[in-house]
């Protein structure tokens, strides 16, 4: 009876007791909970804004404005303004939309001739101070006086090269300050000798073309054979255009298309306006292309070329810099009373 009592316990204490929960055999009761969120909160929207010092600027340099790194003149004897679109010079026109232009109040000298003309449009002097008061070869009365453009640019180590179709021309500079003097006799091969010299690279470059002039005198200005010979040259400078393009040059070449003087009835005698009136067109890296009021003389072409490569303007200079082409406030210091530059040989 007592074993049997001793068996009733254990079983009731098995099956009842008040501590079986807490025995560490028994499983426990586990309540799952949902996973909490654990989302970033997103910040609340403000709309106050973004201190400037915040933001950073972006750091690309731009690239330098090109400069003028060279010249090229373009001289077409005897061309008229009024001939460029009567032509037409469609390379010409074309050039003349990305640049400062004067087709009205450019003049050349009172003695309206090639030799002087271009001597004084390459030396910056008058007739008097530079010496070349006839229009024929004389090789023994030298070459043009006074510092050029050529002197300037030669002494600065630059490559310099004339091309021109007439002969009389080699006494605009020296021949120790041309690196290549060529005489060709039409407007093509006068072009492609230009092109040829493009190849070669250089830093100044007179191009002269003959054929208007030499048919002007013949069959008169303004006449279809004068056109058509302006036309060549057109196309020439069309292609020296497209050389300069294709080697990469012409976004640092400065080129001045211009001429020596105009003509009229067969002749530049200077009786008329249209034998004085010359254009005067320029493009290139600092020029602001547009109309140019300002008078220009044609001896401003040298300090104007002067100006654009940084080569000091000399004191005893007729010409000055065409400073509205480059944006510049104009500056007329010319007298007004002296119509016509370099009157002394008139
Ligand atoms: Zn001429």
């Amino acid at each position: 009876m007592k074993r049997f009592v001793i068996l009733f316990l254990c079983l009731f204490l098995t099956a009842s007791s008040p501590w079986q929960a807490a025995s560490p055999s028994s499983p426990a009761v586990v309540t799952v909970l949902p996973p909490a969120q654990t989302a970033t909160p997103v910040p609340a929207y403000t709309n106050t804004p973004i201190p400037a010092t915040e933001i950073i600027p972006p750091t690309i340099t731009p690239a330098p404005a090109p400069k003028i790194e060279r010249v090229i003149i373009l001289s077409f004897d005897g061309m008229r303004t009024d001939a460029i679109a009567a032509a037409p010079m469609n390379n010409l026109l074309e050039l003349m939309n990305s640049s400062a232009y004067n087709l009205t109040t450019a003049i050349t000298i009172a003695y309206p001739s090639t030799l002087p003309s271009h001597a004084a449009m390459l030396s910056g002097l008058c007739t008097a101070k530079n010496g070349i008061f006839y229009n024929r070869y004389f090789k023994y009365m030298g070459y043009s006086q006074g510092v050029d453009i050529f002197d300037l640019a030669h002494a600065a180590g630059m490559r310099t090269v004339m091309i021109v179709g007439k002969d009389k021309l080699r006494e605009l500079a020296e021949p120790e300050t041309t690196d290549v003097f060529e005489i060709r006799h039409d407007e093509a091969t006068v072009g492609a000798a230009a092109v040829e010299q493009i190849a070669q690279g250089f830093g100044l470059m007179f191009v002269h073309f003959p054929s208007a002039d030499q048919v002007g005198h013949k069959y008169d200005w303004m006449g279809g054979s004068y056109l058509l010979m302006l036309r060549n040259g057109d196309e020439a400078l069309g292609k020296i255009v497209a050389a300069l393009d294709e080697s990469g040059l012409r976004e640092s070449t400065m080129i001045i298309v211009t001429a020596d003087h105009g003509g009229h009835d067969g002749n530049h005698d200077g009786t008329k306006i249209e034998d004085f009136r010359i254009p005067w067109i320029v493009s290139g890296p600092e020029i602001v292309p547009g109309e140019i009021t300002a008078r220009i003389h044609i001896m401003d072409t040298a300090a104007t070329v002067a100006y654009g490569l940084g080569f000091p303007q000399q004191d005893d200079w007729d010409g000055i810099p065409v400073y509205e082409a480059f944006g510049l406030p104009r500056l007329e210091i010319h007298p007004e009373s002296v119509q016509w530059p370099c009157h002394e040989w008139n």
